[in-house]
C-alpha cells in the first residue's frame, strides 16, 4: 500500500494533551467546586503535570498538540503561555469542558464561541482544530467547527486514517478510548470508582497499538491529560513509549494541524 504520509512515512504520530485541570471534574458535577480534595486532582495538571510533560517533550525533541478549554486558559494563563511559547500547537476544547447535548444547540454554540474568544484573549491563538470534551459531538458541532473556519475535528472513532467530512473541507483525525489515559487511570473513590491500571500494563497496550498502526500505515493519535498522565510512574511510561517509537524508522511525529493540512493536499 502506498503511504499517505510525507516522505513515505510508515505511520503518523500525534501526541495530544487535553489540559483540563479542574474543568474535567466540574463538567461532571459543578458541586465538586466545593470539594477541595477532588479539585486538587485537577489542580495537579497546572501545578505539576504540564511542566513535567513540557520537559519530556523538550528532552525528546517532539512536537505536540494541547487542547485547552477557554476557562483553563483564563484560570491558568501562565501555564497556557508556557505551552504556547514552547511552540506547541493549541487547539480548542470547549469553555468549561461542557458536555454538549443535542437538546441545547444554542448553549453549545455559545460555549464554542466563548472558548474561542478566551484562547484569543489570553493567548492570541486562533485554533485550527476542535476536540469536544469527552469527544462527544451533537448534530450541530461540525457546523460550529466550519463556522469558526477551523481545519479539523479530532473526535470520532470510525477510522484509523484521517478523512474529510463529506460536503466540507473539515478533516477528521480519529481518536479511540484505547489511546486515552483517562479511562485507565482517572480515579476517585466518590465520583469515578473504578479500577486503576498499572503504567506498565498500559505501556503494553499503547506500544502494541503503535505497532499495529506502524503495520497498517495509519494515524496513532494519543490523548493524555496533564492531571492524569503527569504522575510519576505514568510519566516514566510515557517517556519509555516515546523512546520506543523514536527508535523505529519512518515515524512522522507531528501536530494535529499538520496532519489535517497534509490530508487536504492528499485528498484533492
Ligand atoms: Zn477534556
Amino acid at each position: 500500500m502506498k503511504s499517505p504520509w510525507p516522505k513515505n512515512a510508515k505511520v503518523a504520530v500525534t501526541l495530544t494533551f487535553d489540559f483540563d485541570a479542574e474543568s474535567g471534574w466540574l463538567s461532571r458535577d459543578p458541586a465538586l467546586a466545593e470539594r477541595p480534595g477532588i479539585m486538587s486532582q485537577g489542580h495537579y495538571g497546572p501545578k505539576v503535570g504540564v511542566d513535567r510533560i513540557l520537559n519530556v517533550l523538550k528532552a525528546e525533541k517532539l512536537p505536540a498538540t494541547f487542547f485547552i478549554p477557554g476557562w483553563v486558559a483564563e484560570k491558568y494563563p501562565a501555564e497556557s503561555k508556557r505551552i504556547r511559547d514552547a511552540g506547541y500547537e493549541i487547539g480548542h476544547h470547549g469553555y468549561l469542558h461542557e458536555r454538549a447535548t443535542p437538546d441545547n444547540p444554542e448553549g453549545e454554540r455559545q460555549a464554542f464561541a466563548q472558548g474561542m474568544r478566551a484562547l484569543d484573549a489570553v493567548l492570541g491563538v486562533k485554533p485550527a482544530g476542535y476536540r469536544a470534551p469527552a469527544w462527544d459531538l451533537t448534530p450541530i458541532t461540525l457546523a460550529c467547527v466550519k463556522q469558526h473556519r477551523m481545519t479539523y475535528s479530532s473526535n470520532l472513532m470510525d477510522d484509523v486514517f484521517p478523512y474529510v467530512h463529506p460536503g466540507t473541507s473539515i478533516v477528521e483525525l480519529p481518536v479511540q478510548w484505547t489511546l486515552d489515559d483517562a479511562p485507565y487511570f482517572m480515579f476517585n473513590p466518590l465520583v469515578l470508582n473504578r479500577p486503576m491500571n498499572t503504567a506498565e500494563a498500559i505501556y503494553g497496550v499503547w506500544r502494541d497499538e503503535f505497532l499495529a498502526m506502524y503495520e497498517w500505515g495509519g494515524l496513532f493519535n494519543l490523548t493524555c491529560h496533564p492531571e492524569v498522565i503527569g504522575h510519576g510512574s505514568r510519566m516514566l511510561m510515557l517517556r519509555k513509549l516515546l523512546r520506543f517509537m523514536k527508535a523505529k524508522k519512518g515515524v512522522w511525529f507531528t501536530t494535529c494541524r499538520a496532519v489535517a493540512e497534509h490530508w487536504l493536499t492528499q485528498s484533492r
